[in-house]
């Protein structure tokens, strides 16, 4: 997975300094390394393994496009998803989860020939059967499952416990129960997606090895051979420390085993991965406008904030960074600056919660240097207050193409 920019994107930062009047501020997105980070990511996975995509983690249409021929299909959470994966990613297999679906969105999904309605309650069942049978059509779903899972498992996003999402093991019976008398609903499948932000693979294939006993059980409980098995995306991003990621071939040798082990290869087993798959591809860069000094710390207070970038506060991290020195620095070079010091990088907004990094330790920061924001691929732009104080939005940059990794220079400064 590639972390820092490709030579294109810095070239694309370039660009758009060239192009900006003021100070810059801009998403930037490789296409190069997204492509090929996702289709690694798709081939290591075991021959009984699809991957759709989670499109909520990010849905802008290159994203969607340079995905499209990779990935199994798309995730969507909500009728808008639905209606913007049939105008920008037409043909591609559609899966619909989450709750509170609205009767208009269900009737919107079968028109569309969903692959699969991920069913998250027994009042959406009955919903669902009034309104396919309506239309005078099959309903193809899979019911999502909220396993009660104590201890076996826990991260800071937890979907599985006390939640509005998926149903729980004992009302499985009612449920199956129900959809027996229903001939406009098909069971195809159980969906599970318990957690996100999983860091730790052994832990992850502990989880997945829980899903394969209970699919066994229920369809030893319900007499069905149920084969599809959607497990939900969750694989995390460290921002804590960009240099230890997921190590993903030994995930999925793993997962491989655990299959092999569990006699599990019968089965169609589904990924829907979101934040892992387009995190590392995104960038969010911010021109430095002012630095100052207040009661004892440094403050880098940049073009920008979090009503473009909310991750840090939604996240309540210290985001990782580079920094940029400008290029061409005018002569003689007298904007502020600050020497060996640590900085809190924030935005432009009159709130102190608009504070992307902290205390970052610099060697050097002048006014007009660029911030480089790395991981800012996924749950970004999208899930950010984009009208608070009216700033304009950042520019969008999607960048074709990185170069061969052979021929990069090592260190990012020198580019610069
Ligand atoms: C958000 C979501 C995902 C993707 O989760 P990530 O942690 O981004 O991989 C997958 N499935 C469902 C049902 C979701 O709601």
């Amino acid at each position: 997975m590639r972390i820092l920019p490709s030579p294109g994107l810095l070239a694309a930062i370039r660009n758009e300094r060239a192009r900006s009047t003021g100070p810059i501020c801009a998403y930037l997105y490789d296409l190069g390394a997204l492509t090929e980070h996702v289709r690694a990511t798709r081939a290591a996975l075991p021959a009984n393994c699809e991957m759709f995509y989670a499109i909520k983690a990010n849905a802008e249409v290159p994203i969607l496009g340079a995905l499209a021929p990779i990935v199994d299909g798309f995730e969507a959470s909500s009728g808008g998803e639905l209606a913007w994966l049939n105008e920008h990613a037409p043909g591609k297999p559609m899966i619909f989860s989450g709750p509170g679906k609205l009767d208009d969105e269900i009737r919107q999904a079968l028109a569309l020939g969903i692959e699969l309605i991920h069913v998250e309650s027994l009042g959406e069942l009955a919903r669902l059967a009034r309104i396919a049978g309506d239309m005078g059509r099959t309903a193809p779903i899979a019911l999502r499952v909220n396993l009660g899972l104590g201890s076996a498992a826990a991260t800071r996003l937890m979907m599985a416990g006390a939640s509005p999402f998926g149903i729980e093991e004992a009302e499985l019976a009612a449920c199956i129960a129900f959809i027996d008398g229903q001939p406009a609903l098909d069971l195809q499948g159980f969906h599970i997606h318990s957690l996100s932000h999983q860091l730790d693979m052994k832990a992850h294939l502990a989880l997945i090895e829980i899903y394969l006993d209970r699919i066994a059980a229920w369809n030893a409980m319900y007499g069905r051979r149920i084969r599809h098995l959607n497990m939900g995306g969750g694989i995390g991003i460290n921002y804590r420390d960009p240099d230890d990621q997921i190590d993903w071939p030994a995930f999925t040798a793993g997962l491989s085993a655990l299959i092999e082990r569990k006699r599990a290869q019968h089965l169609a087993l589904r990924f829907e991965f979101g934040r892992y798959l387009t995190c590392a591809s995104g960038y969010y860069a911010a021109e430095v406008v002012d630095l100052k000094s207040s009661h004892g710390q440094w403050f880098a207070i940049c073009r920008g904030g979090s009503h473009h970038f909310r991750t840090p506060s939604a996240q309540r991290h210290s985001h990782p960074l580079i920094i940029l020195p400008r290029d061409r620095p005018p002569a003689p070079d007298d904007r502020p600056a600050i020497f060996g010091t640590r900085v809190n990088v924030v935005g432009q907004l009159c709130t102190p919660t608009d504070r992307l990094a902290q205390d970052v330790p610099v060697e050097e920061l002048r006014v007009g240097d660029t911030v480089l924001f790395l991981l800012a691929g996924a749950y970004a732009w999208t899930i950010s207050h984009h009208d608070f104080l009216r700033h304009p939005p950042p520019a969008m940059c999607f960048v074709e193409a990185s170069l061969p990794i052979e021929k990069e220079t090592a260190d990012v400064d020198a580019i610069f």
